[in-house]
């Protein structure tokens, strides 16, 4: 007996969506959802398994709600004079985002994002009875304070997304541009710097521009540079009173006393496990060397993935890939695919099975 989602009642505001579902196959180089290629150093995985042998055995306790030594451990990180009452932290930054929107979103509110963007965006959201509105990017994915200004007077919406860089054209977006939004705007400025570690050395983060900005957020997470996705810890910086907001809407005791442990441990440790950033940006650089010689356009990318066009038909090209045993991404943008930055080996193996497909795959 296998019923459908039309046989139940679900939520109207629910029916025809589609679920995040970058495919999770066993392949040999997984380069499709961004991940740091390289497994955490074991002087950190060490610190991570005594930590979490500690807390086990104080498990019969719920966690300390306000995972206060984690906040002081990331506003340490953070820099820029962050203190822990600025921090929020929960299970992934998609969830940091799913706050946001519970406590600043809902029915008969709007969100403006700017596609194309990161597809959790429009899809926590919708999840949140938050209706999504899609403003446009300048040519090449950017966006000027002009064209931000423009779109926020003509939507006026309860909550922007600016995603910097963005994710999955690897766009910097510059502190001119957010804080124009910031100053269009009435409602509450998140700005997702889930890749800013992988930015340029003395690349300005948004950080620089919360003082004195009540309704501004930096949503960050240790997924990406850190290595850590497995783990699921994203976080958020913001006024104080951000964090109260956050205390309404999210449930009780949901960062684990095991999730709190390993990341507070695995922050003491930063160094090391942000020690393979700089061979990640190589590769990056490498992909956007290599894929214009493959015949191929590549985007301008802070991150560490990049968008490449002149695909002639990316579902063809990604399933070719895919029977070479390498996964990466169709975004759904028209002649283009995204591809991360792997290690030197897996990059290697990426770009000589690229090169292997046939050259009917590229158009001009
Ligand atoms: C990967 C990614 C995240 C991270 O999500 P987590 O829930 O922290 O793993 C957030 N924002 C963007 C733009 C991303 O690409």
């Amino acid at each position: 007996m296998v019923a459908s989602l039309s046989d139940l009642p679900l939520r109207d505001d629910l029916r025809g969506l589609t679920p995040y579902g970058a495919p999770q196959l066993d392949v040999r180089v997984r380069l499709n959802v961004n991940e740091n290629a390289h497994p955490i150093p074991e002087v950190a995985a060490r610190s991570v398994v005594e930590a979490l042998a500690g807390a086990v055995l104080g498990a019969n306790r719920y966690p300390d709600r306000e995972f206060t030594e984690l906040r002081q451990a990331l506003a340490r990180y953070a820099g820029h004079g962050t203190v822990p009452e600025q921090i929020w932290a929960a299970n992934g930054s998609n969830e940091v985002l799913q706050h946001l929107l519970q406590a600043f979103g809902g029915p008969g509110r709007t969100a403006l994002g700017f596609d194309p963007t990161y597809s959790m965006h429009p899809i926590i959201t919708a999840s949140t009875g938050t209706t999504w509105v899609s403003g446009e990017r300048d040519a090449g994915y950017e966006l000027s304070p002009g064209t931000v200004t423009e779109w926020i007077e003509r939507t006026d919406p309860d909550v922007v997304f600016l995603c910097s860089p963005n994710n999955p054209t690897g766009t910097p977006v510059s502190n001119e541009t957010i804080e124009a939004a910031y100053a269009a705007t009435r409602g509450v400025l998140i700005v997702d710097e889930a890749y800013i570690e992988f930015a340029p050395e003395g690349t300005r983060t948004a950080l620089a521009l919360l003082p004195g900005r009540e309704r501004l957020v930096v949503s960050r997470t240790m997924s990406k540079a850190f290595a850590f996705a497995g783990v699921r810890l994203g976080y958020l910086l913001a006024d104080p009173a951000v964090i109260d907001a956050m205390r309404l809407v999210r449930l009780p005791y949901h960062l684990s006393a095991l999730t709190q442990a390993a990341a507070t441990a695995a922050l003491a440790h930063a160094d090391a496990l942000l020690a393979n950033v700089d061979d990640i940006r190589r590769q990056r650089d490498r992909l956007l060397t290599e894929l214009p010689e493959l015949g191929y356009t590549v985007w301008p990318s802070h991150t560490n993935f990049v968008l490449f066009g002149g695909v002639a038909d990316p579902r063809q090209t990604f399933q070719r890939l895919l029977e070479r045993s390498v996964l990466i991404r169709d975004v759904g943008i028209a002649h283009h695919l995204r591809v991360t930055a792997g290690t030197e080996a897996e990059t290697t193996e990426f770009l000589t099975a690229l090169a292997e497909t046939d050259t009917a795959t590229k158009v001009d």
